[in-house]
């Protein structure tokens, strides 16, 4: 998470430093969400856009003595708030060293009210987490909410997108992760891989589901411009995606496959047993203030969004600059609410009426009858408890329908 799209908008003035503050408080009485960008991998994999470069020391040591300052000088900006979660994402935070990450953590902990027990998750991939002793030092450090990268348990697929382990390493990362006492594990699963069939798909989540995670994300394959897999997958390549059909079979079918063995399915690729909804991600989709840090990663305080420089060289001159340089845009009403509206639909709660009523002076129900009847009646919303939810069938076509009910299109 924290990977929202990049913004360039190189002409507006810059943020902190110029331009009025934030018209909202950055730390709201739940605290603020705060998103730590580590844009180091092993290796690329095929599929992947973020932003991420092969781990080398040099360059690591530059980003962690940035980030250190970072850290500092956002802490002094916003008066010490406290947080509600921490999450580092990436690229691949598990590269960090053990030492690296407690250097983030202690600096986190002076710039930042750093209550326990709140929840600390780290991403990671069964290529440089695999053992107990690592696992233990991030349990010593805090962090309680682990993030795996597994995406198939096939070797056959790991080849194929690129992945620099294989399924047996996952197996093992999940099980040292588990002994080190790590009790809050999320696996990332990608379904929709090139010749893969229904019945490989469910087979891999019934596997998955025996090994217990307390969460689980499935993601579609996206190609992504310019990435080896979309290009394999173009004209004239050697990889054909499954037909729609058979991916929408695999969305349903596996939504409700997890179900069926204790899950709950709370946004359209996120499912978890009970009390472990990623409290995060779940601040993100309910559209509470987040910071990031690092190079590539999007903040939103009150109104205001904006990205921190991707390159090192730029991030270095943002950060020594003291935070000056990065762009931002000015959220409007409408951005608010577009955002309101699609967020709210991808999760199962979906979207409260009267909320939106409130926001915008009128009815969506009202105003969009005609839509949302035939919607109904194709069994892709449903309206319950006040809020419009998307039905399994809504979720798989959600882009479409969420683009109708909030822009009219
Ligand atoms: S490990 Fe993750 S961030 Fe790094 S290249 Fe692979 S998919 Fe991208």
């Amino acid at each position: 998470m924290g990977r929202i799209h990049d913004k360039n908008t190189p002409t507006r003035p810059a943020f902190p430093g110029t331009g009025p503050a934030p018209t909202r408080s950055a730390t709201d009485r739940k605290g603020l969400l705060l998103y730590i960008h580590v844009p180091f991998c092993r290796s690329r994999c095929h599929y992947c856009s973020f932003h991420s470069q092969v781990f080398e020391q040099t360059t690591f040591a530059w980003y962690l003595s940035l980030l250190l300052k970072e850290i500092e000088l956002w802490g002094r900006r916003l008066q010490r708030p406290a947080l509600r979660t921490i999450y580092f994402g990436g690229g691949t935070p598990s590269m960090v060293p053990l030492a690296g990450l407690d250097r983030i953590m202690e600096a986190l902990d002076k710039a930042f009210i750093v209550n326990p027990g709140i929840e600390t998750t780290i991403e990671a991939n069964p290529d440089s987490a695999h053992d107990v002793s690592y696992f233990r030092g991030l349990l010593n450090m805090g962090f309680n909410r682990l993030s795996l990268g597994v995406q198939s348990l096939r070797d056959a697929d790991l080849q194929m997108l690129g992945r620099p382990h294989s399924a047996g390493m996952a197996h093992q990362a999940f099980d040292q992760a588990r002994r080190a006492g790590f009790g809050n594990i999320g696996l990332d699963l990608i379904w929709g891989l090139p010749g893969q069939k229904l019945k490989a798909w469910l087979d891999a989540l019934k596997v998955v589901s025996e090994m217990r995670p307390e969460h689980i994300s499935a993601y579609n394959l996206t190609l992504e411009d310019g990435t080896v897999t979309a290009r394999r997958c173009g004209p004239g390549g050697d990889l054909i995606l499954p037909p729609d059909q058979e991916q929408g079979r695999m969305f349903v079918y596996g939504a409700e496959f997890l179900e069926s063995v204790g899950y709950l399915h709370y946004e359209v690729s996120n499912f978890a047993r009970m009390g472990f909804m990623s409290v995060h991600n779940s601040g993100y989709w309910n559209g509470s203030d987040y910071l990031g840090l690092g190079p590539s990663a999007v903040s939103t305080l009150g109104r205001r969004r904006f990205t921190v420089p991707r390159y090192m060289d730029e991030y270095d001159a943002y950060v020594r600059g003291e935070l000056v340089g990065n762009d931002f845009e000015e959220l409007t009403d409408d951005d608010l609410l577009t955002e309101l509206v699609m967020l709210s639909l991808r999760t199962s709660r979906g979207l409260d009426l009267k909320e939106y009523r409130k926001r915008t002076g009128f009815d969506l129900v009202k105003k969009q009858e005609r839509l949302i009847s035939t919607l109904h009646r194709e069994n892709l919303v449903r309206i319950s408890g006040g809020r419009l939810r998307l039905t399994k069938n809504g979720m798989l076509v959600s882009n479409a329908i969420i683009k109708q009910l909030a822009f009219g299109d």
